[in-house]
C-alpha cells in the first residue's frame, strides 16, 4: 500500500477503524520529524509487531519552553515522507491543521512527580506538554502498540504512567537507543553542533559507560561517581545539567538494594542540549 498522508482527524480514525474491523494490529511512532535512523529504527520494530504502521510528525509547541529552540528545529517533512515511503509506512499524520492543535486549548495532562524530576526540573512545563499531545495523539490514532525510544528514558516512564493510570487500552513498547559509530545517541539536535562540538560529544556516553563499570564492579558510593563524570565532562567543555544515577522505576536517587539503575544525564554543549542514559541490571 502506497503511504497515505494524513491531515485531520476523521480520514485518520478511518483508515485505523478499517484495520482493526480487519483484525489487523496498528502500530504508532510519535515523531518531531527531522527522522533519523533511531526514528527508523522504531518504524522497523513497529512493523516487526504490527499489521499497519502510523508515523506522526509533529514540532508539539507545547513541550518547548520560552527561549528554547521550537523555531530553529529542524522541520524536513518532504525529506521524512520519501523515508516513511521507503520503509513501507502505511500512514502518515501531520497535523499541521491549526484546528487539530489548538494553542489555546485549555486542558492539559500532568504526571505528578515524576515530571519534576531531572529533565522536568530544567524544563519547568516539558513534560506535561509531552503528555497532553501524546494523549491527544492516541486518542486521535487509537493504535494497539506504542513505541518510544528508550532515548527519552523519562519521557517513556511518564508517557507508560499516563497510560497506565489513565487506562488507555495501548501496549509500550520501549526501544533501545541508537547510537552513531562512536557512540553519540543520534537526535535531531546533533545537526546544532559544531565540528569541534561532534568530536567531544561522545565524551557523554563514554561518562555513562564507564560509571557503568563502576557500578558493575561493585561500586556503591553513588555521589562520589556522579561527581567524578561531572568533572570529567566540565573539563572537556561540557556544562552539565544533571549526572544522576537512579532508580529505574521511578528516577529517585539510587539505593544498595534496587534491583536496576539507570544513569540519567544532560549537558549543554555550547548552544546543544544533549541528553542521554544507561542502564545498570544488577548482576
Ligand atoms: P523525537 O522526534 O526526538 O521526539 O523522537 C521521537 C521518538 O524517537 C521518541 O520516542 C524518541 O525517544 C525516539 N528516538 C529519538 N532518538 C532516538 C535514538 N537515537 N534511538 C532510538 N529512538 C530514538
Amino acid at each position: 500500500m502506497a503511504l497515505q498522508v494524513c491531515k485531520d482527524i476523521d480520514s485518520i480514525r478511518q483508515w485505523v477503524a478499517k484495520w482493526r474491523s480487519n483484525g489487523e494490529a496498528v502500530g504508532f511512532v510519535p515523531t518531531m520529524g527531522n527522522l533519523h535512523a533511531g526514528h527508523l529504527h522504531l518504524v522497523e520494530q513497529a512493523q516487526k509487531r504490527t499489521d499497519r504502521v502510523v508515523v506522526s510528525i509533529f514540532v508539539n509547541p507545547l513541550q518547548f519552553g520560552p527561549g528554547e529552540d521550537f523555531n530553529a528545529y529542524p522541520r524536513t517533512v518532504d525529506e521524512d515522507r520519501k523515508k516513511l515511503e521507503g520503509f513501507g509506512v502505511d500512514l502518515l499524520f501531520l497535523p499541521t491543521n491549526a484546528g487539530v492543535f489548538s494553542n489555546s486549548a485549555s486542558t492539559t495532562v500532568a504526571v505528578g512527580d515524576l515530571s519534576g524530576r531531572h529533565c522536568g526540573r530544567s524544563r519547568p512545563g516539558h513534560f506535561s506538554g509531552v503528555a497532553t499531545i501524546v494523549c491527544k495523539l492516541l486518542n486521535i490514532v487509537q493504535p494497539n502498540q506504542l513505541f518510544l525510544g528508550e532515548k527519552d528514558f523519562q519521557q517513556l516512564l511518564i508517557v507508560r504512567k499516563m497510560i497506565s493510570e489513565l487506562n488507555f487500552p495501548v501496549q509500550v513498547k520501549g526501544i533501545p537507543t541508537v547510537r552513531e559509530n562512536d557512540g553519540l545517541a543520534l537526535s535531531s539536535r546533533n545537526s546544532y553542533l559544531n565540528a569541534l562540538e561532534r568530536q567531544s560529544a561522545p565524551l557523554l556516553y563514554q561518562s555513562l559507560c564507564r560509571a557503568k563499570e563502576q557500578i558493575k564492579n561493585g561500586r556503591r558510593d553513588w555521589a562520589g561517581i556522579e561527581k567524578e563524570q561531572v568533572e570529567i565532562l566540565e573539563k572537556a567543555g561540557f556544562n552539565v545539567d544533571f549526572f544522576s544515577i537512579c532508580s529505574v522505576d521511578d528516577l529517585l536517587p539510587a539505593a544498595n538494594d534496587h534491583a536496576s539503575w539507570v544513569i540519567l544525564a544532560a549537558v549543554i554543549l555550547g548552544q546543544t542540549r544533549l541528553i542521554d542514559n544507561i542502564q545498570i541490571m544488577r548482576s
